[in-house]
């Protein structure tokens, strides 16, 4: 017999298995709802201009090599990264309080700053991390399978299709002291739902009394509004607060650089002191070391370039605000063709929610009706990636939807 005998049949991933279910689909009008890539209005993922041209230059560079980078990754990547989240002259930076390593992308970020804190929160203290109800689906086992116990806060209100501020608010205050609160910075995957600046200013509040650690999970930094700036408020306010606060932050330029399959990445954690930065850094690499050793260069060159040169960053961030203003544009349609429909209830969290997703409220019912009647397909929780949609295709859309609800 095998020795693996045994072993169960895991099951798909929830959102990957989308795409599954999308290349098996032979109807012409299928339509491609699930991941979380932009598409362009003709349905093809798009790599950015600033990306093509930095990648000319580094192939151009004759000094360039394909040598190993430190444990920690590019040192130029990670500098910029972090000024990216924070501003240049943030005083956490200028202090050297902040340690940075490069990951493989989001997740990788996501996934080396758990086992960091499963390891190195204070002896005796609860592992404990509280995600929010929904969040991304990865969350829960990227922090379990570290070694961190789960939770949850409230978020998502059904009825108003808007943030449960006060079942936030009372499930963190019940928070032990020292556990970690996870918060996605800008644009919530997969609501859509975002505190606003004074509900920001209450969190902030409530993590400093209740002495939690925040953990920002930053993916759509200017994908969200399209200004990086105007992203990075949230993570910017608390990293400036007093104290100084401290917190762990994970970058990934999957969506705002488009760079998905590259795993271009950051963690950094901000310190209180540039002294404990530097154990902290050499605790990360200790974490990383065994694990994969050191990271891929090329997507973190590719990043660091574009950050770095004036006329490739202005170009990128024409670009990105082109994405994010084309999908606001597939909210408006959306919502248009919805609202000639005449249909049933109050439509305008199409127009409200923030970022790449709507999160429709449809049930897995009607969610399955659209993927097998109408050859729709996304995830099973009713969540829609605006990205996917194109001025063709929104009336297409809206018809389904008006089928599976009334
Ligand atoms: N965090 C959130 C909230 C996300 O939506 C995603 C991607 O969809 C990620 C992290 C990580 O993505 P990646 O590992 O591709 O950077």
């Amino acid at each position: 017999g095998s020795t693996w005998e045994h072993v169960q049949q895991a099951p798909p991933d929830p959102i990957i298995g989308v795409n599954d279910s999308y290349r098996a689909d032979t109807d012409p009008r299928k339509l491609n709802l699930g991941v979380g890539a932009y598409r362009t209005e003709e349905g093809k993922p798009y790599v950015l201009r600033a990306v093509r041209e930095a990648e000319a230059a580094l192939a151009a560079d004759p000094a360039a090599n394909k040598e190993y980078l430190p444990i920690a990754g590019l040192p130029e990547f990670n500098r910029l990264s972090r000024e990216l989240a924070l501003g240049p002259s943030h005083p956490a930076i200028r202090d050297g309080r902040v340690a940075t390593v490069q990951a493989l992308s989001g997740t990788g970020a996501l996934r080396v700053g758990a086992e960091f804190l499963a390891q190195h929160l204070p002896p005796g203290q609860p592992r404990v991390v509280y995600l929010p109800n929904p969040t991304w689906g990865n969350h829960k086992t990227i922090f379990g399978r570290a070694g961190m116990q789960v939770r949850e806060y409230r978020y998502f209100d059904a009825k108003t299709r808007g943030l449960d501020f006060a079942g936030m608010c009372a499930d963190l205050s019940a928070a032990p002291p020292g556990a970690v609160l996870l918060l996605h910075a800008c644009a919530h995957n997969p609501t859509g739902v975002d505190p606003s600046p004074e509900q920001w200013r209450q969190l902030l509040a409530l993590t400093q009394e209740r002495k939690l650690l925040p953990f920002f999970d930053s993916a759509y930094q200017g994908f969200a509004s399209g200004d990086l700036d105007a992203d990075a408020a949230s993570v910017r306010l608390f990293a400036s607060a007093p104290g100084p606060q401290e917190m762990v932050l994970a970058q990934s330029f999957a969506k705002n650089m488009g760079l998905y399959g590259e795993r271009a990445g950051a963690l950094s954690v901000v310190c209180k002191s540039k002294e404990v930065a530097g154990r902290v850094e050499s605790q990360l690499k200790l974490v990383i070391r065994p694990m994969y050793s050191n990271p891929p260069m090329h997507g973190a060159a590719i990043a660091a370039r574009v950050m770095a040169d004036p006329r490739l960053n202005a170009l990128w961030k024409e670009e990105l605000a082109g994405m994010a203003h084309r999908i606001k544009a597939m909210r408006q349609a959306l919502y248009g063709q919805l609202v000639a429909r005449q249909l049933p209830g109050d439509w305008s969290f199409v127009l409200k929610q923030i970022g790449m997703f709507s999160y429709t409220g449809l049930s897995k019912a009607q969610c399955e009706v659209l993927t097998r009647k109408w050859h729709i397909h996304l995830t099973m929780d009713g969540r829609i990636s605006m990205a996917g949609l194109s001025a063709a295709s929104c009336p297409y859309l809206a018809e389904a939807i008006a089928d599976v609800v009334t």
